[in-house]
């Protein structure tokens, strides 16, 4: 037998690392295991968030919006260049010292907070038991009074278009493209595809999404969505909804995808095509056969809103279980474990939990949608504020997009905020808290918000609910 802790946290992503710090701040010992590789075969913790999602696609991001204003914003200001060019190998290397000076930040919080940071591969056994299997040396079996399973998720794969991870990448890759391709593909115009088809779009690939479902960006309001798509348009991305992949050739260098649309079939040849249809949970080897803890038909851990498993002392955060996938969740998911099993009371309001999608405009919200709101039959009132009535966003040559508030006819509350526009991610916090305090749009009106600022689309937009906007015509 092992060495036994009072908790050992499989997977040290932001679910797992920030479990495993919270349950250190309360005194317990805590091992964490985690067998991210790295493709120069380096071991990091923060799994996909640090080391393949959040953080290295907001470090291209930025990189290929500042190349882009520079190339079509500079001159509106009067800033005169001889040409602008992008050295794709240095804006690698900026993401990449980036996501290393991360991860090793997490094997210094590790050590400040006393926790066990195991690399390899970890095992639920029964009886509260895991089975870490180093990267070198013996396996070891350890002993645990609880356990947190945070072991995240990993791509789709369709079988139309496996990954051959040179042609046909998943996101992983398409964060590590050496020179720009020339015509891009994308599968998938969620998320993912969005934000990368961004990245590759600003730095000068001729990019094609193709989405199989009708609506745009289904989960987001409809008025967001349809401002959303109008500015990507504007921008150059090729959105093709309807459009079902049915075949991906790779031949002579370039991949030929095939897909059918309302009007029939058609093809494109592009030379990468991303596939970024969605994420599955990630438990591979996991559970011995004994371990107890049980699974749904996706594959997710059966968790109660406690993030309980079926086996008691046994809990599972994260992107491994139910909920939107987003590292925010999986970290609050990681604090409320860790507060549960030192005792105290602790939970979770997954009724206000933001999204953020980081292109240009950003897009944000938090709650639920008009869509949403009409089918559940509440009464309900709605007002908007575009940025183009505001100084700041008109100041910062970004006057695109609008805040839109939904909230009940009957007592006034907030029931969902949603932002296209510059800094919509930034924006959309005041919403949470504001959320979260079940304030009402009347608490908003009141509020004092800075002038000039983006936030006062927040104040308007609340004033426009009860038709008083001060900026604007109210309609
Ligand atoms: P992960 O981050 O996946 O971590 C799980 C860890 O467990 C990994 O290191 C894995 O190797 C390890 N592991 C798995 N099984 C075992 C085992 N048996 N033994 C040992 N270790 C194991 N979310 C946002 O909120 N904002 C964003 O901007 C954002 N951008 C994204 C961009 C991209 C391109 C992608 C792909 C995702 C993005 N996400 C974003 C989603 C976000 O990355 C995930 O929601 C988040 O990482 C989930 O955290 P997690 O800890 O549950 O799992
Ligand atoms: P997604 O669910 O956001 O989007 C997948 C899209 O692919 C959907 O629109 C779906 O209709 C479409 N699709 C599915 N199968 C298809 C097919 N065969 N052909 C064409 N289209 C198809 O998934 P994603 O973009 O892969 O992102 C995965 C997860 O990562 C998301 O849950 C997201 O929450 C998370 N993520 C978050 C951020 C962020 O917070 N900014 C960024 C990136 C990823």
């Amino acid at each position: 037998m092992g060495r036994s802790f009072d908790v050992v946290v499989i997977g040290a992503g932001p679910a797992g690392y920030v479990a495993a710090i919270r349950a250190s701040q309360h005194g317990l010992s805590v091992a964490c295991i985690d067998g991210w590789t790295n493709r120069d075969g380096k071991n990091a913790f923060g799994g996909t968030c640090l080391n393949a999602g959040c953080i290295p696609s907001k470090a291209l991001l930025e990189s290929s919006e500042l190349y882009h204003r520079a190339q079509y914003e500079f001159k509106k200001h009067g800033i005169q260049h001889a040409g602008v060019s992008m050295d794709v190998s240095a804006m690698q290397k900026r993401k990449a010292g980036i996501v290393r000076q991360l991860t090793g930040g997490i094997a210094g919080l590790f050590k400040a907070n006393k926790i066990d940071g195991l690399v390899g591969q970890g095992k639920l056994l029964a009886g509260k038991k895991v089975e870490f299997m180093p990267v070198s040396g013996e396996p070891e079996v350890l002993a645990a009074k609880h356990v947190i399973i945070a072991t995240g998720s990993t791509p789709i794969e369709i079988p139309v278009a496996k990954y051959d991870d040179e042609f046909i990448v998943d996101s992983w890759g398409a964060l590590d493209f050496a020179t720009v391709p020339k015509r891009l593909g994308v599968v998938g115009a969620g998320v993912i595809g969005l934000e990368l088809g961004s990245v590759w779009s600003r730095l000068g690939s001729e990019v094609v999404i193709l989405e199989a479902m009708d609506d745009f960006l289904a989960m987001a309001d409809r008025d967001i969505a349809n401002d959303a798509s109008k500015q990507f348009k504007k921008h150059g991305l090729d959105i093709r909804l309807g459009a079902k992949v049915t075949s991906a050739n790779i031949a002579n260098g370039e991949v030929n995808v095939g897909f059918e649309t309302a009007d029939g079939a058609s093809s494109l040849a592009v030379d990468k095509l991303v596939v970024a249809v969605g994420r599955r949970p990630f438990t591979d080897g996991l559970f011995a056969d004994d371990a107890g803890v049980t699974t749904d038909a996706r594959g997710f851990v059966e968790v109660d809103d406690e993030c309980r498993t079926s086996v008691p002392g046994v809990y599972a955060v994260g992107d491994c279980v139910r909920g939107p996938m987003l590292a925010h969740k999986g970290s609050e998911e990681g604090v409320m474990a860790a507060d549960l099993i030192a005792g105290e009371i602790a939970e979770m309001n997954y009724a206000v939990i933001p999204s953020v999608i980081y292109t240009a405009p950003e897009i944000a919200w938090v709650g639920r949608t008009e869509r949403e709101v009409k089918a559940a039959g509440i009464e309900y009132k709605t007002g908007s504020f575009p940025f183009a009535a505001s100084g700041r966003a008109k100041a910062m040559e970004q006057p695109g997009g609008m805040v839109k508030i939904v909230a009940s006819k009957v007592d006034d509350e907030l029931l969902g905020v949603h932002i296209v526009g510059p800094m919509a991610g930034e924006l959309i916090a005041e919403a949470v808290l504001a959320m979260e305090f079940s304030a009402s749009t009347e608490d908003l009106q009141r509020t004092i918000h800075a002038h000039p600022s983006l936030s006062e689309a927040m104040h308007e937009a609340s004033l426009a609910v009860d038709g008083k906007a001060l900026n604007n015509v109210n309609k």
